[in-house]
């Protein structure tokens, strides 16, 4: 027996809700053209392709009836989960397709930290911001996803201001070593940022440099990043839905990324 022949199923309830809005679907992603602000690191490393389109044809002599287009695009562009073995310190783990799928569906907190990365674009997060957070709102999901709020999605149209680089170098909000190391210790399946990258914008000068990366991805942890709307979930009870393109090998994926939302009653 299916569910198309009358027998209710544990999903019916889902498809009742998301039918009558008791249950929303809020887009988390940024959308990707060659515009979208990438990641710019300095020299002498070298960068990554932004994304473009190339028409092969447009109903026309390569293809008269249909329209079609190459993607360029370097694998951390947009919104994009780092999976472990972009980073030296996960070198030996999953690759951005064999992330198990269970990792990337599940419960999503929200911590806010808006009000704080206004004050300070160098903002970063410490494990007593973290304790605190827990203290009123409960503990880190189980297998979850935390999703870092700083207000940063309001730039995301916009490079110069999303990247915020002086000649100090780039100031956005973050993570502190510290705290980094302490995440990873904990079991959620993974941390997301408004944000470029999941590290600060200066982490390069932290120890290790770009903590996040390395104690998340050494611990067999994801990342996303350019999260947008996460003024629109509640601090807990949303789930996420992470979809990457399964890239054999890959060391990450522009993402679509969505949360289901409980609405009213
Ligand atoms: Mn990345």
């Amino acid at each position: 027996m299916t569910a198309d022949s009358g027998t209710a199923t544990a999903l019916d309830g889902l498809l009742t809700d998301l039918a009558t809005g008791r249950v929303e679907i809020v887009d988390l992603t940024n959308r990707l053209s060659s515009a979208t602000p990438t990641l710019e690191l300095p020299a002498p490393f070298a960068n990554l392709i932004d994304f473009s389109l190339e028409t092969v044809s447009e109903y026309d002599e390569p293809g008269p009836f249909w329209k079609h287009a190459n993607i360029h695009t370097g694998e951390h562009i947009g919104t994009h989960i780092d999976a472990p073995i972009h980073w030296v310190s996960g070198r030996d783990s999953h690759d951005v397709a064999d992330i198990p799928l269970p990792r990337l569906i599940g419960p999503a907190v929200v911590l806010d930290f808006s009000a704080e990365a206004a004050a300070d674009p160098d903002f970063l997060l410490e494990v007593e911001h973290v304790r605190a957070w827990e203290e009123e709102h409960g503990p880190l999901p189980a297998a979850g996803w935390v999703l870092y709020r700083t207000g940063w999605d309001r730039f995301a149209q916009d490079r110069e201001r999303f990247l915020n680089a002086d000649a100090a170098g780039s100031h956005t909000p973050g993570v502190s070593a510290a705290c980094a190391e302490w995440l990873a210790g904990t079991g959620i399946a993974g941390f997301g940022v408004e944000t470029v990258g999941i590290d600060a914008g200066n982490a390069g000068v932290l120890e290790p440099p770009f903590p996040v990366h390395y104690h998340l991805m050494g611990s067999d942890k994801y990342g996303i990043t350019s999260l947008q709307n996460l003024s629109r979930l509640p601090v807990r009870g949303a789930v996420i839905i992470v979809a990457p393109l399964p890239i054999v090998g890959g060391t990450g994926s522009p993402a679509r990324v969505l949360a289901l939302v409980p609405r009213g009653s």
